[in-house]
C-alpha cells in the first residue's frame, strides 16, 4: 500500500519548480539570453571568496579526514554551535551557548523540526500571515494539524492582529512568521512583532498553554534602506527561531542551517530536549558535516547582499514606471506585484508569452498578485523591461 498523500504531493510539482523547468526547456529552444527566468529563490550572488577559502583549507589539512567527514553530534559539532552562539549574541546582545542550538540541513528541515516538536495531536492548527511560503502548508499538514491562513493587512502587507484573533482558538499550536517575507518582501516592523507578542502572551493565558512563534528567518540580512529585521526572539520568549544559511551567504544546495531555542524561553532545556527527539524522528540528525565546519570559522559573513539591493531598485523603478502597482520590499529578494487582470495564473500563462517567468501568488494564500523573484542579474532585469512593457501594453 502507498500512502496517498505522499504520493499526491510527489507526483505534483509545485507551482515554482514547474515553472523553473518549463525555463530550462525554453532556454534549449530560444536561448539563455531570450528567457527571464524570475521563478526561483536561487542566490545569484557568489559566495564570499572566504567560505571557498575555508572548505578548501579544511579538505586540505584536516587529517585524518575521518574528522571532517565523520558524524558529529546528532545536535551539531559543539564547536560550530558555539560559533553561532557567538554570533546571534553579538548581533542581538543575548546570551545563548551552543546548547540553545540544533544544526539542520537548511530551513525547511528546521521548520519540520520546529512543527513536530508542538504538534502533538491531530486536532491542533497552524497559523500562517499570508502571502506566506508555499511550502508551510506540507508540513504543517503532513504532521496531521490544520493549516490556517491569516490574510494580510492592507495595503501594508503587514500583520493582521484582528483576523489572527479570531482564528487562535485553544488548540492553536503555533504562528509561523517570516520576516523579510516570501514572497511580499515585507519586514514587519517592532511595533506590529511587538504587539503581536503581547496578543499570544495573553491568548496563552486565556488557553493555559504557550502559543509558539515559529520565527522563518532564511532571509534576515537581506534588508534595504538601512532597515533592519527585528529579532522576533528579543520580543517573546516562546520564540524558536529558524535559520539558514541558504540565502545570507548563497549556500542553498550545502543544506546547512539550524533551530535556535532561546534561554529565555520557559522550560527551554524541555524545548530543547522536543527538537532533538523530533530531529531524531524525522531523520534529521547531524548536519553536513563538511558545512558545519565551514560556519563555524564563517558565521558572521554575509554574501555581498547590495548587488540585492540594486536588483530591487532596477526592478521596482522600472516597473513602477511602466505603470505596474508594486509592493516596495523591505527585505528578502522578491517583488510582488498586482496582477493585470483578477486571475494571476492565467496573468502568469500570458506573461510567459513574453518569456516572462512568474509565480502566481494563489500557492502564497493571497491570489491576485505575482511573485518575482530578482535574485538574477541586473542585466537580464534591465533585457527584460521590453517584455514587461509588452506584457502590460497587451492588457490596454
Ligand atoms: N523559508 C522560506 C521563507 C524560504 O523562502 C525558503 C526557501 O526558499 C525556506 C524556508 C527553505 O530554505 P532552505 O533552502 O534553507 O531549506
Amino acid at each position: 500500500m502507498l500512502n496517498q498523500k505522499m504520493y499526491e504531493l510527489g507526483s505534483r510539482r509545485s507551482v515554482i519548480r514547474e515553472l523553473f523547468e518549463y525555463g530550462k526547456k525554453r532556454i534549449a529552444e530560444v536561448g539563455p539570453d531570450n528567457v527571464y527566468d524570475f521563478s526561483i529563490g536561487n542566490p545569484s550572488v557568489e559566495t564570499p571568496e572566504a567560505v571557498k577559502d575555508t572548505a578548501v583549507s579544511l579538505l586540505e589539512t584536516v587529517k585524518p579526514t575521518t574528522k571532517l567527514h565523520g558524524y558529529t553530534s546528532a545536535q551539531g559539532d559543539p564547536s560550530a554551535r558555539n560559533a553561532i552562539a557567538q554570533d546571534l549574541n553579538q548581533r542581538f546582545g543575548a546570551s545563548y551557548t551552543g546548547n540553545n542550538l540544533y544544526l539542520t540541513c537548511g530551513a525547511a528541515a528546521s521548520l519540520t523540526i520546529c512543527l513536530q516538536a508542538v504538534i502533538d495531536s491531530h486536532s491542533q492548527n497552524v497559523q500562517v500571515l499570508a502571502p506566506f511560503f508555499t511550502e508551510y502548508r506540507v508540513f504543517i499538514e503532513s504532521r496531521g494539524a490544520e493549516c490556517r491562513v491569516v490574510p494580510p493587512a492592507l495595503p501594508s502587507f503587514g500583520i493582521n492582529l484582528p483576523a489572527l484573533e479570531k482564528c487562535l482558538d485553544a488548540n492553536t499550536a503555533a504562528i509561523i512568521l517570516n520576516s523579510p517575507n516570501n514572497p511580499s518582501g515585507v519586514i514587519y516592523p517592532e511595533e506590529e512583532i511587538k504587539a503581536l507578542a503581547a496578543l499570544l502572551k495573553s491568548k496563552s493565558q486565556e488557553f493555559g498553554h504557550p502559543i509558539y512563534i515559529i520565527s522563518d528567518e532564511p532571509y534576515r540580512e537581506i534588508a534595504y534602506n538601512g532597515k533592519k529585521t527585528p529579532f522576533t526572539a528579543s520580543f517573546y520568549p516562546d520564540t524558536l527561531v529558524c535559520y539558514s544559511y541558504s540565502k545570507g551567504l548563497s549556500l542553498p544546495g550545502e543544506r546547512i542551517g539550524y533551530v535556535l531555542v532561546p534561554d529565555t524561553m520557559p522550560e527551554w532545556e524541555k524545548m530543547y530536549a522536543a527538537i532533538c527527539g523530533a530531529g531524531r524522528s524525522l531523520g534529521f540528525i547531524c548536519a553536513p558535516a563538511l558545512w558545519q565546519h565551514v560556519i563555524t570559522k564563517c558565521a558572521p559573513l554575509t554574501s555581498d547582499l547590495s548587488i540585492y539591493a540594486k536588483n530591487r531598485d532596477l526592478l521596482l523603478n522600472g516597473l513602477t514606471e511602466i505603470g505596474y502597482t508594486c509592493v516596495p520590499p523591505d527585505g528578502a529578494f522578491y517583488l510582488f506585484v498586482k496582477a493585470l487582470e483578477e486571475d494571476a495564473v492565467s496573468f502568469c500563462e500570458r506573461a510567459k508569452q513574453f518569456d516572462l517567468l512568474l509565480v502566481p501568488s494563489d500557492d502564497f494564500g493571497c491570489p491576485g498578485y505575482v511573485r518575482i523573484a530578482y535574485c538574477v542579474s541586473g542585466d537580464m532585469i534591465t533585457r527584460s523591461m521590453p517584455a514587461f512593457r509588452k506584457l502590460f501594453e497587451s492588457y490596454k
